[in-house]
Formats: C-alpha cells, structure tokens, sequence
C-alpha cells in the first residue's frame, strides 16, 4: 500500500464526542475528507446538527446525535445510533469537555469539581465503555485490528497550570492520560488501539477566555513556537491515529502544543 493510502479511511465509520465545535469539528471534517462516515455527538444538537450539514454538503456521509457523555443510557444510545446507521464503529474521538471556573484547590466548590469530572473523565469512561462493546464484537481488519479510541487529554494532564488555576480540569485530564495507558495494555491483544491527543492552547469556544481580544498573545507568548494554534492544525494528527498509518501505535499520548511540553 502507498503511503497516503494508510491515510485514507474510505469505508471506515467515525464518532467524535464534541464534535459540534472547536477541535471536535476539526477532527469530524478531517475524517470526513479522507473517506470516513462520521457520527458528530454533542449535547448541543443545534452545534452537531450544522457540523454535518457541513459535512454532508462536502459529499460525506454524516449524522448528528445529540447526547450528553456524562449520561451512560446517552453514550449508549449515541453508540447504538452510529452502528444503526453506518454499520459498525471503527474509531471513536472521545474528544467532549468543557473547562472550569479558575479558583484554587482550597476554595474550589466540590459541585464544580464534580461537574469537571463527569464530562471530562466519567464521560471518557463511558463513551469507550459503549464503544468497545461493539468494536469486541466485530471482525479484525487485515493488520488484526477492530477498532481505535483517541481520547482528548490536555497539557494539564501531563503537567500543572501556571496561568491559572484549574485543579478539576487538571485531574481530569491526568486521568484521561492513565486510563488511556490502562485501556491500551488491557485492550491491545482484542485488536483495539487506544491514544490520546494532548492539545496545548487552540483557539476553541472552550472558555470564555478564549474570546478575550488578548488571549492569543497573552497565551501565545508562553509557547516556544510563540503563538496559540488554531484547530485545523490538529487534523493531520487526528486522521493519523484514526487510520491505519497508525496501526502499531498504541498507549502514547502525542502532546500538540508547540513545545510547551518540551521545556
Ligand atoms: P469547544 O467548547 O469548542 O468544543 C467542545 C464541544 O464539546 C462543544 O460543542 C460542547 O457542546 C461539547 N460538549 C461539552 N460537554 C459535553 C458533554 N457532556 N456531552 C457532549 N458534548 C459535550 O472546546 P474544544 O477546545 O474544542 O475542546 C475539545 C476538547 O479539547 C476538550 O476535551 C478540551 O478539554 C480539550 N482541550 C482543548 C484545548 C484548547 O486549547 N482548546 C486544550 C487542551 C485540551
């Protein structure tokens, strides 16, 4: 096979968790565009909805679920409505999260910690909870595998934040990193590679920081290559993990964040 090929993922079926936004819509298109059917969830269906529209239009095959990961019957039903309407699931970006208020560890509300955890780590568990149910069950493709998850973690789940302070979203994020590793080791011999995407600063409607007029040079100024990057940048890594290219690849969490990580 020619080496664009094992990009390509022509007959392959998608589901990206926040895809109705930021680096979820950035990982939908990508797949879109290299061949894939793709199942866009987010709890925000008006988001999901225009994404595939998008993507339709494009010439790709899509649909819009509207589910809330932090809600196990939801993750299960987005799942169910992904292999009703494409046949089967080969990849799932397990990318949906959400930030939280900036206060420190000592007067952090126990409710917002809560809220952190359910979205960015319980509902990374469930998702791929629902997905290896199926992915267990269906055939090896030529290099034996059934399936790949690639989890979204974050800079602050290899490290603290220096900006500002975010307790919840950090042990989250940490925890999205280890239970990739688990799920690697645990999963490998059923034919499923599982990965994550560690993204440094993008711009997204993640916070409402991020529409700040000087978020990108505030934020920018701390990267080694000197700026903040925008979501299209993550695509090329994002069909990398979802095709074959990467198919020996499994437990590595690949930073994407200019270099912050390397100082
Ligand atoms: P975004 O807000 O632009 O997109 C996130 C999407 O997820 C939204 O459409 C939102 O509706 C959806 N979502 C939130 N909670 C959900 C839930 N419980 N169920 C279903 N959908 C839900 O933000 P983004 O920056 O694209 O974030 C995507 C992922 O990337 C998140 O996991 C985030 O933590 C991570 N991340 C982002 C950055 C960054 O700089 N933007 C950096 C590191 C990690």
């Amino acid at each position: 096979m020619r080496v664009l090929d094992r990009f390509r993922l022509d007959g392959r079926v998608v589901l990206v968790t926040g895809g109705g936004s930021g680096l979820g819509r950035a990982m939908a298109s990508a797949v879109a565009e290299v061949g894939a059917s793709v199942a866009v969830v987010d709890r925000d269906g008006a988001r999901a909805a225009t994404v595939t529209r998008e993507l339709t239009a494009a010439g790709a095959r899509a649909l819009a679920v509207t589910a809330d990961v932090s809600r196990a019957e939801e993750t299960e039903r987005a799942v169910s409505a992904t292999v009703a309407a494409f046949g089967r699931l080969d990849v799932l970006f397990n990318n949906a999260g959400i930030t939280s208020v900036a206060a420190r560890a000592h007067e952090f509300a126990e409710a917002e910690w809560r809220r952190v955890l359910d979205t960015n780590l319980t509902g990374v568990f469930l998702m791929a909870r629902a997905a290896l149910q199926i992915m267990l069950a269906q055939e090896r493709g030529p290099s034996g595998l059934r399936g790949k998850l690639v989890n979204t973690a974050s800079i602050w789940g290899l490290g603290g934040s220096q900006l500002h302070p975010v307790p919840a979203y950090a042990a989250a994020k940490g925890g999205v990193v280890n239970f990739t590793r688990e799920l690697a080791a645990e999963y490998a011999r059923d034919g499923i590679t599982v990965n994550a995407i560690a993204p440094g600063f993008f711009q997204t409607n993640l916070s409402p920081r991020m529409r700040e007029p000087d978020f990108a040079t505030r934020f920018g100024s701390t990267v080694p290559l000197g700026r903040i990057a925008q979501p299209e940048e993550l695509q090329g890594l994002a069909v990398f993990l979802a095709s074959s290219a990467s198919d020996y690849v499994t437990g590595q969490i690949i930073a994407i964040d200019g270099g912050i990580t390397a100082v």
